[in-house]
């Protein structure tokens, strides 16, 4: 039996879009939203245990493997543009005050994402690490799970004793990686032997979109990753391939490799191996895009060829898990002008029209200035919109990524609009999974064309049950390519976009 120790449990996840237009305060992480709420001590493993969360993963490895768990704090907010300093600082005092007063343990496991910007911080889990590091000493093991998003420099790579991230994209695994962090910290502070690091940068960032553990060639670059980490008694002890989140104007935004073993040389050769297999893949980096008529115009011929199932249109660039507000009306706009048969479109965050159709009720209707609101240069759709019904925002999501996750989305409405149904929330999360819609009242198997505000996640909830999926470039701000976007601050030499 190996000793029990007390390793302390900590997280602050934020995917930063410096591209998005709303900032994230201290009261969304408070609130969650589509995560847990701000949480600390014993309250933690309450709000994330049976979800898909780094951190639920995390503490019920440590449980098993016997050691004691201190929770110290927990906080995450929609992805969205930069964390305030106000927030940031907060947290910190929340997170230094309850390490203080944890008293002594014997390693620390962190649940980040990665790629936190702030108003004052490029890098913001280099900060706090760094700031950790201060407070913990230089003998005390970090290790820290990140999201495949994260936009690795090499400020986190130093103060981190390892650092180890999701393989999968939509992120099955986020518990599974949490798990994996958990014992590779657990070995490390066992033996005492910290492992060699080594630490890539690809030159070239990977549109959100064909970043996709589903489809090649992330799907085989990836089986080799695991392969090349290997099992018990291997010289690796863990590679990771983080393939970036693109919409970040800072230095290091892009794709890395983090490899940690026994020797330099094996950490260094496990991380040249993926960075080869990325160098080679750069071309095959690419799909097709569709504006918004094209892609309503050829799912409604695909329908009208007899398809059993629904064709999905991915509203990729209101993804309000890149950070965007999810309520541009650009695709819902497409399907209402073409009058697309059985679609359904969600899920679009307007607390003022949710709180509209509550006040009607449901078999009402209501003239509202739908979305449109959050981004500069966007317009409402303005119609009169039948109430089909009503929620609380209050489920539990059933699919492979969410599954388990309590959802908070306050005021929900099914609205329709020319035969269209759009479901309205108060709080934004990204339409990647089937209860969303079943809250509502919508069966998305019955339906002929589905709308989703997601880039990726959807896959693991939709992709087996769609009869083909387009990818569409209606307006927001998760820019689908972003070679379009205005870099200031990239470190030079790197590519916005892959060669093909
Ligand atoms: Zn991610």
């Amino acid at each position: 039996m190996a000793k029990r120790m007390r390793i302390a449990v900590a997280g602050f996840q934020h995917e930063t879009n410096t591209f998005a237009p709303v900032k994230a305060t201290w009261d969304d992480f408070v609130a969650g939203g589509g995560w847990p709420g701000l949480s600390r001590g014993a309250r933690i493993a309450e709000a994330v245990e049976g979800a898909n969360l780094p951190a639920a993963g995390a503490i019920e490895a440590l449980e098993d493997m016997g050691h004691e768990v201190v929770p110290l704090t927990w906080a995450a907010a929609s992805p969205s543009a930069q964390v305030t300093r106000d927030a940031f600082e907060r947290f910190w005092a929340m997170l230094s005050e309850d390490l203080r007063q944890a008293g002594g343990f014997e390693a620390l496991y962190l649940d980040l994402h990665g790629a936190m910007v702030t108003e004052h911080l490029d890098d913001g889990e280099a900060e706090l690490l760094a700031r950790l590091r201060g407070l913990v000493g230089a003998k005390l093991p970090i290790v820290a799970s990140l999201d495949l998003h994260a936009n690795v420099g090499p400020e986190m790579v130093r103060h981190a004793d390892a650092l180890v991230a999701y393989r999968t994209y939509p992120h099955v695994d986020m518990a599974a990686t949490g798990a994996r962090a958990a014992r590779l910290l657990a070995e490390i502070a066992a033996s005492g032997r910290r492992p060699a690091k080594a630490f890539r940068q690809v030159p070239f960032l990977v549109p959100l979109t064909w970043q996709t553990s589903f489809t090649e060639p992330a799907k085989g670059i990836y089986e080799q990753v695991i392969a090349g980490e290997g099992g018990p008694g291997r010289k690796v002890a863990g590679l990771s391939l983080n393939m970036g989140f693109p919409l970040a104007d800072i230095a290091h935004c892009g794709p890395s490799i983090l490899a940690y073993g026994a020797e330099q040389r094996d950490a260094d050769a496990a991380a040249d191996d993926v960075l080869k297999l990325m160098l080679d893949s750069e071309s095959a980096f690419a799909g097709r895009l569709y504006d918004p008529d094209e892609a309503v115009k050829t799912a409604m011929s695909i329908v009208a060829r007899g398809a059993t199932r629904p064709v999905v249109l991915a509203d990729t660039q209101d993804n309000s898990g890149g950070g965007a507000p999810s309520d541009s009306v650009g695709l819902l706009e497409a399907l209402v002008r073409h009058r697309a048969p059985g679609a359904a479109l969600g899920l679009l965050c307007d607390p003022e029209s949710a709180q509209a159709a509550h006040r009607v009720g449901a078999g009402a209707e209501i003239r509202l200035k739908l979305g449109g609101k959050r981004v500069p240069g966007h317009k409402p759709l303005e119609a009169v919109f039948k109430v089909l019904r009503l929620g609380d925002g209050r489920f539990t999501g059933t699919g492979p990524f969410y599954g388990g996750m309590r959802m908070q989305l306050g005021h929900m409405a099914l609205l329709e609009l020319a035969g269209v149904k759009v479901a309205v929330s108060s709080r934004k999360v990204q339409l990647a999974d089937q209860a969303i819609f079943r809250h509502l009242g919508v069966e998305p198997t019955e339906q002929k064309i589905l709308g989703l505000k997601s880039s990726v996640h959807y896959r693991a909830d939709f992709q087996p049950i769609a009869e083909e999926i387009l990818v569409v470039e209606a307006p927001g701000v998760v820019h689908a390519d972003p070679a379009k976007l205005d870099w200031t601050k990239l470190r030079p030499g790197v590519r916005t976009s892959p060669r093909v």
